[in-house]
């Protein structure tokens, strides 16, 4: 823990030297900005405290977008699950950068993630085990040697663990690619690299956990689509994440204190309309306001059902066609935390699952001397699936939903289904949400290569950010170095505009 609360922040900090070399004057400036996700957030504290007067509009009753808390319980501080953004990477500089600066350091904790709690567990083909005993349990069932001869001994038990973990963290999509080029050239690759490998390996080294690592190297030899994917469950399952205990909301909360007047929630823009020199916002259909310069963080999914006037043929192009992939996550709260009795003796982790429901994540442990208990309530992240599967899910009826998601739980935590165990739940599919349409936009899909210059250049005064317009995409990190691209691009212009100005005396 001590690396992430004693950092320097040499990057943040060259960022805003840069920032503040930009903006000699302190002459009052406005900017409306759309959207109060952390990119909207992010972008005006910073342009607050350059002497902006800043306007957010937010269609939402409620600010943080798709960082969003869900409270179970007002009265019981630990009730609360994740629908949207749950782990910080320990290398989102700028993410813990804004964690710092609004004294949130002491809320983080480790996040423990897929594969690196030995008691989670696996429902993979038809058999459930621990992950401790993956090796003997699931990975036969793979069944890599049926029809062709490897030379090394330790191919067979490698292209297991990799297929576990493609499996358990990817879309379908991408379940399908891996397996063509598995079989294709990368069984051979493997096979080639281990047989010149003179070293003994244990069983421990074909754990999903340890072959991640191998991962990263094969990433270089797939194709485009595939690479790019696996920059993501690289990052998803690296030991060095986050999370902030007491609910993440707590960061755009935090950021939106600054805020106060600023914010006007329940405001949806309905038409964004680009005249000369100024940029018309129609708010709830009939209201109308003109500003200078605005930034916004509407996701593209959202933007283009959205009246667009005066803008280019190319970027209307992009808007439309930037593809978005779909997530949904189910939280149950659970009378008590029976995954940690002794029965089980779960303490955080996640099971994985090739049924409906993917991916399981278990909460924060309790802590003997702490207000929560194993016999108190918790909250299980009971479900996060994207892409394909989520948009199965999302097409249920929500009691067809539910009953699906307890029945594979059930497989390996067969409380579940006891009647009064699951107390409350909630739902998302953002792919139906309103104010998203998706979970994000994707490089690894779609009918186009992801043109990130094209997604975030300005049109006239009308400015973009938001996780969209970011190669770390599908992050809080994408969001928060968007944002602040765009407030160094319009200081920048602003800058610009006043020196050319003859000076009033
Ligand atoms: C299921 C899920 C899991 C995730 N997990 C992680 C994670 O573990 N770690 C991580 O770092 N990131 C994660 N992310 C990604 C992260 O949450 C996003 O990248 C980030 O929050 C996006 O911020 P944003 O400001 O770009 O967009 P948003 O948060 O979507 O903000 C856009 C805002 O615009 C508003 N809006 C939309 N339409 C209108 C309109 N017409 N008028 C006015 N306002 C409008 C919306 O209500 C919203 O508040 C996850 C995302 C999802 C969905």
């Amino acid at each position: 823990m001590e690396k992430v609360l004693n950092r320097d922040f040499k990057k943040v900090r060259g960022y805003f030297s840069k920032i503040n070399s930009l903006n000699p004057n302190s002459l009052p400036k406005s900017i409306t900005i759309l959207g109060a996700g952390i990119s909207g957030l992010v972008a005006a504290y910073e342009l607050k405290k350059l002497n902006y007067e800043v306007k957010i509009l937010e269609a939402s009753n409620r600010i943080g977008g798709r960082i969003w808390t869900y409270r179970f319980d007002d009265e019981n501080i630990t009730a609360y699950g994740e629908l949207g953004a749950m782990r910080l990477p320990f290398n989102h500089e700028f993410t813990h950068y804004y964690i710092n600066e609004m004294g949130l350091q002491s809320q983080l904790k480790k996040f423990v993630t897929i594969f690196k709690n030995n008691e989670c567990f696996l429902d993979i083909k038809g058999k459930v085990c621990r992950l401790k005993d993956v090796i003997n349990e699931i990975y036969p069932s793979y069944e890599f040697s049926k029809n062709r001869k490897f030379k090394s001994k330790y191919t067979e038990r490698f292209a297991s663990a990799l297929k576990t973990i493609v499996d358990a963290m990817s879309p379908k999509e991408i379940r399908e690619l891996f397996e063509t080029d598995l079989h294709n050239y990368l069984l051979d690759e493997l096979d080639y690299s281990l047989e010149r490998c003179s070293i003994e390996l244990n069983d421990e080294e074909f754990s999903p956990n340890n072959v991640l690592p191998l991962l990263s190297k094969l990433r270089g030899r797939c194709e485009d689509v595939l690479r790019t994917y696996m920059r993501h469950i690289i990052l998803e399952s690296s030991s060095d994440l986050y999370q902030l205990a007491g609910g993440m909301n707590q960061l755009p909360d935090a950021i939106a204190n600054h805020l106060k007047d600023d914010i006007r929630l329940n405001a949806e823009v309905t038409g964004i309309s680009l005249e000369d020199n100024k940029v018309k916002i129609t708010i709830n259909g009939n209201e109308q306001l003109y500003s200078d310069t605005v930034l916004c963080t509407i996701p593209f999914s959202v933007l283009r059902e959205i009246k667009l006037d005066g803008f280019s043929k190319e970027k209307l192009d992009v808007i439309h066609n930037l593809t978005y992939v779909g997530a949904t996550k189910v939280l149950f709260y659970c009378k008590d935390r029976f995954w940690e009795k002794d029965k089980y003796q779960i303490k955080e982790g996640a099971s994985v699952s090739d049924r409906v429901i993917r991916q399981l994540y278990y909460p924060l442990a309790s802590q003997d001397n702490s207000s929560f208990k194993q016999e108190n309530p918790g909250v299980l992240l009971a479900s996060y699936v994207i892409g394909e599967d989520s948009t199965y899910l999302a097409e249920l009826s929500h009691h067809e939903q539910i009953n699906l998601i307890k029945r594979s739980v059930s497989r390996f935590h067969p409380e579940i289904e006891t009647e009064d165990m699951v107390q409350d739940v909630a739902v998302i599919s953002w792919e139906k949400h309103k104010w998203t349409r998706g979970c994000s936009g994707v490089m690894w899909l779609g009918r186009s290569k992801y043109n990130v210059e094209a997604v975030t250049k300005p049109e006239k005064k009308l400015y973009f950010a938001g996780e969209h317009c970011s190669m770390d995409n599908a992050w809080i990190e994408g969001a928060i170095t968007s944002a602040l691209s765009q407030v160094e691009e319009i200081v920048q212009l602003q800058t610009r505009t006043i020196l050319l100005e003859p000076s009033v005396v």
